[in-house]
């Protein structure tokens, strides 16, 4: 075979090591792939794909993309999963024998883009390491672009998902046991789009791992680090930080800490209850409006935004620092022009933290110092603010923070206001901050008027009225005289370009001027590069001021955030206990009331702890509310132990360990799996890893399967979790087999409730009010005709739900014996209820009624108003 040229030589040797990367190899002003990668490459990136001869027969595949144009072309790739490896000229082709020398500086991978502008700013960009061993796993997680770094471990696979769940990295690195793990690595791409890398197994040997932290942290021993407990998580970050090493090529002194913590600190989500409870994202849209963090951020700054994130997808469990959290927020309304005082002063305050990252890897650019400078003016207004405050966490925060007047000084001083991005063209140092700078502006200055001087003599001197001096790039000054004056181009020019039009020259004198100024110049650009650096430099060694600082103002942005929502949306402070009492009154669904026009939303009470009122079978027909209603509880519950304020008139908290949910699972079709697998799976995982301190909330469980299967499942569920001596975890659970409703006779901890609605002739109104006592029909017939279904359809329907009376299995059901006490059952008949009976806190009373008649101010209602008041008030009763 020929020999391949030399360029090409590099080329392949280079690639060698990079097998599993798209090779991003520099030639001038084009980043070039070849080969496999070419091919790959101009498929994803949808570019042209060439050929380049390389000493072969056959022509190398090639395609290329521009230098300048480099981040969206690899933010493409990386998004869709692959990792680049960049290789650039690492020595100046001018001064190059033979092939210029070329190296890989960097290599990009999901979890590791350091490319700030393609990210979302409210959104960490995590990467994972998971050093799994028999069943138990050491799990890491750093974001580098903020320089976050976290550590933990987890004793089996359910635990780590969960931990997968809460973080969503876009990578994940493990060790070669996890693939055999059993979870489901095609799930967690198709599902969550992370990709999973694993890495040889030198990354996970111990005495490798120990050594990089402690070279990381200049430090001799692990000890006093805190993560003497943690073995296999202190094995995954050192994977993660030599990985994180290995692909940077930088220098990574933004991670100044890693964190040790236990799962156990935090309620337990299971990603299904993450979802369902649309805690970030809608179901549906996976879009954040719609979510319960869209109604909650309020934060004006990125690392506010991260770190509202990370509250909501954590929820406390100890009650201390939940009150602390709540007498933070507190605190804040008590004062609320404070609060939106604060809340102004952190307005314009530029991301910090992904600030130092690009600090740490010497990509800030004037500008970023400029944007920091302007936030960290804001920093000594806000500490003063905070000197008002005594109680929660805002003394503390507000010691945090540092005014950092040093490195607004120095940025003050240095970095002129509007300067260019680039660093490497001077016009950056500020006059009078270095007397060098200052001497050399001097001469560039002066060198213009020499310049302007020279071309004013000469333009006389010759007669060539147009004569100008001009410079460009590659040629320097020079003197253009068009070509209608060439006749009187004097002796001493000398002849340097021809142009269509003109000729370019040059003489003695200007090249003199030329090499004055053109000196000062390159000095100048030199010089100012240099200072620029060197202030870079310094607030890099003020990282860990900053950072403490940029977390405490991540801190206070999220509770200012927590009281304004509080106080625009009427929410209440919960009280805490620790007795398993969740009482809530008038309770509202945060999210669902945002999207309902004005004061539509109905309100709602809850009561349930792990006795008499252990289990709530709630019954009512689709469309009723059910479902709002029992998302409505857990959100409050979930919002309680995040710290914040909640959506009701008042609410006694008792703190859960975990909620768990099951409600539709339609979404899960795609992963091929029936819906009533899904959901039976979703119920097995509840009953065995729930525990009398969680909170669930099971929406039509049985309903993928036949009538007598579904309602058999759901009535021995039931059963199960109501005993206190299996599970007695507090539960609502919602079905439409009123049957089950039986059940309130036979255990001594099961209530029913049902939500109202009214009947009018042969339709149905929807009161969404919450009731004891259980429906005695579905009402199926009625909500598919308000539904459109055609009259035709819903009058046969009709007739044979006559001829289908289910007697029989109603007869059965109550025939069912459950070892606990005697029937003391009676089904509510709507047409019945004795409305000043059915509330639960007896919130629903005519006396509701009664106030908003008198509430009314007549006389300033139009005829249509009190038709319309009339309407409504009827309804209610
Ligand atoms: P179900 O689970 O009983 O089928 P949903 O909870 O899905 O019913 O509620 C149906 C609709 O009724 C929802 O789209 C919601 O907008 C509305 N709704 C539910 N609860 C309330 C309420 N308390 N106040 C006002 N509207 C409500």
């Amino acid at each position: 075979m020929a020999e391949v040229t030399p360029m090409m030589k590099q080329y392949l040797e280079t690639k060698k090591d990079y097998q599993d990367c798209i090779l991003f190899y520099r030639l001038g002003d084009f980043y070039e792939m070849f080969y496999e990668d070419a091919l790959t490459a101009s498929r994803e990136l949808e570019i042209t794909l060439t050929g380049k001869s390389c000493g072969q027969e056959e022509r190398a595949p090639m395609c290329g993309i521009p230098y300048h144009a480099v981040e969206g072309y690899l933010n493409k790739l990386i998004q869709k999963g692959y990792k680049v490896a960049i290789c650039e000229q690492v020595e100046d082709p001018k001064l190059a024998k033979g092939i210029v020398k070329r190296e890989v500086v960097r290599i990009v991978t999901p979890g590791t883009n350091m490319d700030i502008q393609a990210m979302d700013a409210g959104k960490n960009n995590y990467l994972m390491s998971i050093a799994y061993f028999q069943g138990k796993s050491g799990i890491s997680v750093a974001d580098v672009t903020t320089g976050d770094y976290y550590l933990t471990e987890v004793e089996d696979n359910r635990k780590l998902l969960d931990e997968i769940n809460k973080y969503v990295p876009s990578e994940i690195i493990c060790n070669d046991a996890f693939l055999v793990s059993g979870v489901n690595i095609d799930d967690l791409k198709g599902r969550l789009g992370i990709i999973c890398n694993t890495l040889d197994s030198h990354y996970y040997d111990e005495d490798r791992c120990k050594k990089c932290m402690m070279k990381h942290f200049h430090v001799s021993t692990l000890k006093g680090m805190g993560v003497e407990d943690f073995p296999s998580g202190l094995i995954a970050a050192g994977a993660l930080m030599q990985y994180l090493y290995d692909t940077q090529k930088n220098d990574l002194s933004h991670f100044t800490h890693l964190y040790p913590y236990l799962t156990s600190r935090y309620m337990l989500l299971d990603s299904a209850t993450r979802r369902n409870l649309e805690l970030t994202e809608t179901l549906r849209e996976k879009q954040k409006r719609g979510s319960l963090l869209w109604v909650l951020d309020k934060t004006k700054t990125a690392m506010g935004a991260r770190c509202m994130r990370q509250y909501v997808e954590q929820p406390l469990i100890d009650k201390a620092s939940i009150e602390k959290r709540l007498d933070t927020v507190e605190a804040l309304s008590k004062k609320p022009m404070l609060r939106d005082e604060i809340r102004e002063y952190l307005n314009p305050v530029y991301d910090l933290e992904r600030l130092l990252g690009k600090v740490s890897f010497k990509t800030a650019n004037p500008r970023d110092l400029i944007a920091f400078g302007n936030s960290l003016k804001m920093l000594p207004h806000i500490k003063t603010i905070l000197n008002d405050f005594e109680t929660g966490l805002l003394p503390e925060i507000g010691q945090d923070i540092d005014p950092l007047t040093d490195i607004c000084n120095l940025i003050d001083s240095a970095i002129i206001e509007e300067p260019p991005i680039s660093i490497r063209e001077g016009d950056i140092i500020k006059e009078g901050f270095d007397e060098n700078v200052d001497t050399l502006r001097h001469a560039k200055t002066e060198g213009k008027n020499w310049l302007a001087q020279l071309e004013e003599e000469d333009r006389n001197r010759t007669g060539i009225k147009n004569l100008k001096i001009k410079y460009n790039k590659v040629f320097g000054y020079y003197f253009e005289v068009t070509n209608s004056y060439q006749n009187l181009v004097p002796a001493d020019y000398i002849r340097k370009q021809t142009l269509a039009s003109a000729e370019r020259y040059t003489n003695q004198r200007l090249k003199e001027l030329e090499d004055t100024i053109l000196n000062a110049e390159d000095k100048l650009t030199a010089m100012e590069y240099d200072l620029f650096c060197r202030v870079r430099d310094t607030i890099a060694g003020e990282i860990l001021r900053i950072q403490k600082t940029a977390k405490a103002i991540a801190m206070l942005d999220v509770y200012a955030s927590f009281s304004f929502v509080a106080e625009r949306n009427h929410y209440v402070r919960p009280t805490i206990n620790e007795k398993g009492v969740i009482q809530i009154r008038a309770g509202r669904h945060p999210v669902v009331e945002q999207m309902t026009d004005g004061d539509m939303f109905i309100a709602n009470d809850t009561f349930l702890d792990n006795h008499k009122n252990c289990v709530a079978v709630i019954t009512g027909p689709n469309m009723a509310g059910k479902s709002t209603y029992m998302r409505q509880t857990a959100l409050i519950v979930l919002m309680a132990q995040i710290g914040c304020f909640v959506p009701a008139d008042s609410a006694n908290i008792g703190i859960v360990d975990r909620i768990f949910t099951r409600v539709g699972a339609s979404d899960d079709l795609a992963s091929g799996q029936s819906t009533f697998m899904v959901e039976m799976n979703e119920v097995a995982n509840i009953l065995r890893n729930a525990t009398k301190d969680s909170l669930l909330v099971l929406d039509e469980i049985g309903r993928g399967t036949s009538t007598f299967d579904g309602l058999s499942i759901a009535w021995a569920v039931i059963e199960h979790i109501s005993n206190k001596k299996l599970l007695g975890a507090k539960t609502l659970f919602a079905t439409h087999y009123h049957e089950l409703t039986e059940l309130e006779g036979k255990m001594n901890n099961v209530t029913n409730y049902c939500i109202a609605v009214k009947e009018k002739g042969d339709d149905i109104v929807f009161l969404r009010k919450i009731i004891k006592g259980g429906a005695d029909r579905s009402y199926g017939i009625q909500v598919a005709k308000l539904a459109g279904v055609p009259d035709m359809v819903i009058d046969r329907a009709k007739e044979i739900a006559r001829q289908l009376s289910d007697n029989d299995i109603l007869e059965k059901v109550q025939s069912i014996t459950v070892d606990q006490k005697e029937s003391r059952h009676k089904p509510v008949k709507y047409d019945e209820v004795d409305l000043s009976q059915m509330s639960l806190f007896d919130t629903v009373k005519d006396e509701d009624v009664i106030k908003e008649l008198k509430e009314i101010d007549i006389s300033t209602l139009t005829p249509l108003d009190a038709l319309n008041t009339l309407y409504k008030l009827q309804n209610k009763l």
